[in-house]
């Protein structure tokens, strides 16, 4: 029978609501562990407990530990499960993307609502995750993020609602396929998938979303607090207010990349505008555009791009084609 490997890392998937004062937290009983019992006709599913986190509390040193236990148990496994809170899911799910290199599926799956809520979720995207991770169609696909029914890309998946039950939503590409009660379907290739051995996280990437009327002030922090990186999450197609360009360049000379991605939420960046802040000139001070990340995948692409043994051409490694 195929072998399952079903990873608890915590998130709403694991906890209860207290029906007297309608708080969210974890409960004593992990619910997850009633529930992949429901599932051994699917797989004969193994549980671990790694972490019992709501994911606000996760953090790359956590995000490295998981990759590494996932990549030391892959051996013995068909698939593997991870439950994760949605707030930081598709953060994790693409550290993993980047930091593991594994045929078998890696599934990321969550819940919006806790496990004794009206419509709760969870069940049901665990029941999904554990077909997917089954499926032998879902070989060499990289790390996918299972939700609502949906398969997508952890690459460029993105938490889209506060509270609404398909909030998990890939905006430009669109999801990778779908489950339908108990077929797995998929209808789009990945055309890109990446590897970068990681062994400890040192540099540290900062993210800043531009605003109207934005200054140097913000940019020249990064620089002074010791991040090694920036990413700028840019307006439209990849622009910056003129008051920034200054500082930009500073950090540039001092050798730290500047990655653009758009505060858009859909499209590619491109450098299209010749004026002061515009993409074009901010190109030519060294700029990296990024195609098709968010801002805060483009932050962990380039910290992992910063932290791998591995030399890396940083600026081939954000362009999409
Ligand atoms: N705040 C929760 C978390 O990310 C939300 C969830 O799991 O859906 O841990």
């Amino acid at each position: 029978m195929t072998k399952v490997l079903l990873i608890n890392t915590g998130g709403t998937i694991a906890m209860s609501e207290d029906h007297t004062t309608g708080k969210v937290s974890p409960s004593s009983a992990n619910p997850i562990h009633q529930q992949s019992n429901l599932f051994q006709n699917l797989a004969e599913i193994t549980v671990v407990d790694l972490f019992n986190l709501p994911s606000p509390h996760m953090n790359e040193e956590k995000m490295l530990a998981l990759s590494q236990y996932i990549q030391e148990e892959a051996g013995r496994f068909d698939g593997i499960v991870v439950t994760h809170g949605t707030d930081t899911l598709e953060e994790t799910a693409y550290f993993l993307e980047l930091t593991l290199d594994l045929v078998i599926p890696v599934v990321l799956t969550g819940a919006m609502r806790s496990s004794n809520e009206i419509g709760a979720d969870g069940l049901a995207n665990l029941r999904s995750s554990i077909l997917v991770a089954a499926a032998p169609e879902s070989r060499g696909k990289g790390v996918i993020v299972v939700m609502n029914e949906e398969i997508h890309a952890a690459t460029y998946v993105t938490k889209t609602h506060t509270t609404n039950l398909a909030t998990f939503q890939t905006p430009t590409f669109g999801p990778i396929g779908l489950i339908s009660k108990n077929q797995v379907l998929y209808f789009q290739n990945i055309i890109r998938q990446e590897y970068y051995p990681l062994q400890a996280v040192k540099q540290k990437v900062a993210l800043l979303k531009a605003f109207s009327g934005m200054d140097g002030s913000l940019i020249r922090a990064v620089g002074q607090a010791g991040f090694k990186g920036l990413i700028l999450e840019g307006l439209g197609a990849g622009n910056m207010p003129p008051e920034t360009v200054q500082a930009i360049e500073e950090l540039i000379e001092q050798g730290l990349p500047v990655i653009m991605v758009s505060r858009a939420f859909n499209g590619v960046t491109e450098d299209v505008y010749d004026y002061r802040g515009g993409g074009k000139q901010l190109r030519q001070a060294g700029v990296i555009f990024a195609q098709g990340l968010s801002g805060v995948k483009a932050r962990l692409k380039l910290l992992v791009l910063l932290n791998t043994e591995q030399k890396v051409d940083i600026e081939a490694a954000f362009t999409l084609t």
